[in-house]
């Protein structure tokens, strides 16, 4: 996956856990805490009880029809507690000897058995999560169960998704409204596409739905291009660091000396503190070489061409050539003064490329002695 799509997803915050002696069972008042109706989790007596009225159909009155022929029985005050969609099926449904009967289809028996036990204790088996998550999700969507809808993500998105199941999965997200697991599997896809694409899902959703083929293969297009050009700017971030850098040293180099080189004017051999600037050394060979060379013209040697241009770069940055020790400062600042406009411009531009990656805005320190 892409760099984004390596982030762990967070875990959702706690429950709020209930406090001890903020509220009675009625809910009442205490301790001048507003009245609360708790957040107490249910007792595994309370969700037994719920379960069983669920398994036993105790004065059941709903008949609930499902494929090849299931019947499931409940009770129709606690299926319209726990759907709206299903309260609004009940109340149209017709009543015959005090049962109704509802239909719930396209999904396997088991599946509308596990769904409905949810509706009672909000309770299922790990088991029959993962075999009917994908039927869940789609009952949860229709019958708007949101409690169940979160389930159903969860499960899908922590360990669910694979290269073979991200597209119908992806399909599904879409079609039940999940824009979080919607996104989980995009970014799959897309830091996945390669093998995503050989996979039989792709095949069938390049043929039943072509624009979102489309759309996925743009959406392709534009990470590639943004990846691109993070790592372009990236790189050309790092290089006006490093030249920056290089113009601290100079200046370290001609007015405090380092090593080897420094003004003729100061001892700077004795006490010689390590030196912090990375490209010292470098630099120390750099003018060496230009003091030494016989070709020392512009356009000349390749190592004197790199010196005359950080030394042009100086007096570019210079903020005041009247006190610069660094060499031909001045006579740079008088070309430069002459200079033709259109390199003006470009020299201009890398000036402010330089002091914007260390979020400078003037020309800095570098001429202060
Ligand atoms: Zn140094
Ligand atoms: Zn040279
Ligand atoms: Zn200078």
């Amino acid at each position: 996956m892409a760099e984004m799509d390596k982030k762990v997803i967070p875990a959702p915050p706690p429950v709020p856990q209930p406090s001890a002696n903020c509220c009675n069972k009625k809910g009442l008042r205490m301790n001048g805490l507003p009245p609360s109706r708790g957040y107490s989790s249910v007792s595994t007596a309370t969700r037994d009880t719920w379960e069983r009225l669920f398994d036993e159909g105790y004065k059941a009155d709903v008949y609930i029809n499902t494929d090849n022929g299931g019947i499931i029985h409940a009770h129709s005050n606690i299926l319209g507690m726990a759907s709206p969609v299903i309260r609004g099926m009940l109340k149209k449904a017709k009543s015959r000897d005090h049962w109704r009967s509802i239909s719930i289809s396209g999904v396997p028996y088991d599946a509308v058995r596990v769904f409905v036990r949810f509706l009672y204790s909000s309770c299922y088996e790990k088991e029959e999560m993962d075999e009917f998550v994908m039927h869940l999700l789609v009952l949860s969507h229709v019958f708007v169960v949101p409690q169940l809808k979160r389930a159903c993500e969860q499960t899908l998105e922590l360990g669910f998704l694979t290269i073979d199941n991200v597209i119908d999965i992806f399909q599904l997200a879409l079609l039940c409204d999940t824009p979080r697991l919607s996104l989980v599997c995009y970014r799959m896809i897309l830091s996945n596409f390669k093998p995503v694409s050989e996979t039989e899902g792709w095949k069938v959703m390049k043929q039943s739905h072509p624009v979102l083929e489309k759309e996925i293969l743009v959406s392709l297009v534009d990470a590639e291009n943004n990846k691109r050009e993070r790592t372009r700017k990236s790189n050309e971030k790092k290089i006006y660091l490093q030249l920056y850098e290089a113009m601290e040293a100079l200046v370290h180099i001609c007015r405090d000396g380092c090593r080897t080189i420094g003004p003729h004017d100061k001892d700077f051999k004795v006490n010689q503190a390590p030196c912090k600037y990375a490209t010292c050394k470098g630099l120390e060979l750099l003018v060496r070489h230009f003091a030494s060379c016989r070709l020392r013209v512009p356009g000349g040697c390749i190592t004197c061409k790199r010196m005359w241009q950080l030394l042009e770069l100086h007096s570019r940055l210079c903020a005041d050539s009247s006190i610069c020790r660094v060499p031909l400062c001045r006579n740079f600042k008088e070309k430069i003064r002459k200079q033709v406009k259109k390199d003006e411009i470009k020299w201009r531009t890398l000036v402010i490329k330089i002091l914007r990656t260390k979020s400078i805005l003037v020309s800095p320190f570098l001429g202060r002695q």
